[in-house]
């Protein structure tokens, strides 16, 4: 029987005005979610995520898994018909313990990471599905570019893009002393590996090492929302009988990023099985190698959680890429957009409006200013600027751009 500690940290950053990440620390299931898509939505999408994830009960495999996201993309879908939700999605990454076998089943879609500390050592376990990370891999960009390039931020795959997902999932066999951590991209966009090692290795104690990495990325800048969960492998014993240990109803965690007594502490129940993770052999790992945390005291029979949100609200403001609104020429007529000109991948952008105003109306310069496809960070400042664009007068060639 494996035991663990599990901590989380969540801060809105110093640049956007919302936290739209969110996470969940059950009896064995933790999991991160980073939402995108306009202010109500990236949050609601997260959420929502989060939500189908909570109502997991027991031990369950990756498959599982794999369903309930199936389950939170629809539904993520749906709502985003509503025209305030339009275009939410959400990343995900999430692990699944079965203390029993001692595998860690993960899954991810997005760029949300999981990492694995053992002897000191950091590896990232997830691969990003993202734009920087698809061009690293075709020898387009080295992994330091990429670390600073201004669309890092785009994800190619992510929930609530389409009716059919593709999500990534693997297994993991844990070790006494081994460190999970999962995070959304605010984390390592300010924090290198490195430091995010250190800190790991420096800090022991498993909620002072979440509230550690929080703050060191928002200190580094907080330029988005930073979130980490982390769970801790504390110790095994075979020997132990599932009896004994406290049962909890885990309906009463909150896994919405608000602020929570630090103080709480939850107690999981392994005894609860439903979809059990294909048993794997048990190792036969000598007495000694069995060690107590600084929960210190406590049996090691415990399944803790320790779930400890720091929801602290920085002035600001940010506008999402997918807020941006642009005017541009539309099968030959004007019309406004939401999203970027550029048009890449999670970001194609939507026709919000059609003017009906045929380009060939307008004046060169008028022409030229559409061509440029300025972003405006509202509605009404694309409207007026499609309203301010000049016409050709009566009688005049097409193309005077004296008007
Ligand atoms: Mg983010």
């Amino acid at each position: 029987m494996i035991s663990y500690v599990t901590a989380s940290a969540t801060h809105v950053g110093q640049v956007r005005s919302t936290n739209q990440d969110h996470c969940l620390i059950t009896g064995t299931i933790v999991a991160v979610a980073d939402g995108m898509g306009g202010h109500a939505g990236g949050e609601t999408a997260a959420a929502i995520a989060i939500g189908e994830l909570s109502g997991i009960r027991g031990v369950v495999s990756t498959d599982r898994l794999i369903r309930v996201v199936n389950v939170a993309n629809q539904r993520i879908m749906k709502e985003g018909l509503e025209p305030s939700l339009r275009g939410m999605g959400t990343t995900l990454v999430a692990a699944a313990l079965n203390p029993e076998t001692a595998e860690l089943g993960l899954i991810n879609i997005g760029d949300s990471r999981a990492y694995r500390l053992r002897d000191r050592v950091l590896t990232q376990l997830t691969v990003d599905h993202s734009l920087v990370e698809d061009l690293v891999r075709e020898g387009r960009l080295t992994p330091e570019e990429a670390q600073s390039h201004p669309q890092r931020n785009i994800v190619t795959r992510a929930l609530g893009i389409g009716p059919d997902i593709e999500v990534d999932s693997f297994g993991e066999q844990v070790k006494v002393d081994d460190r999970y951590l999962l995070c959304s991209d605010g984390l390592f966009n300010e924090v290198s590996e490195d430091d995010i090692a250190k800190l790991l290795n420096e800090t022991e104690q498993t909620v002072a090492a979440v509230d550690a990495l929080v703050d060191t990325a928002v200190k580094a800048g907080g330029r988005d929302n930073v979130t980490v969960v982390l769970m801790d492998i504390t110790g095994e014993d075979f020997a132990d009988t599932p009896a004994t240990v406290a049962a909890v109803d885990r309906g009463d965690i909150d896994t919405v990023p608000t602020v929570q007594d630090p103080a709480n502490i939850q107690v999981a129940d392994p005894t609860e099985t439903l979809d059990p993770i294909p048993a794997v052999p048990e190792r036969d790992e000598p007495a000694s190698t069995k060690r107590r945390r600084w929960f210190g005291g406590r049996s090691l029979m415990l399944m803790m959680s320790v779930l400890v949100v720091l929801a602290v609200g920085v002035a600001g403001s940010s506008v999402y890429a997918r807020a941006a609104y642009f005017a541009d020429d539309v099968e030959g007529e004007v019309a406004i957009l939401r999203g970027r000109p550029e048009g890449v991948l999670w970001f194609d952008p939507d026709v919000i409006e059609n003017t009906e105003l045929p380009v060939e109306s307008l004046n060169g310069a008028s022409k030229e200013l559409l061509n440029n496809r300025t972003q405006w960070s509202s509605l009404d400042d694309a409207r007026e600027f499609v309203s301010n664009l000049e016409l050709v007068p009566v009688n005049s060639e097409p193309t005077d751009t004296n008007g």
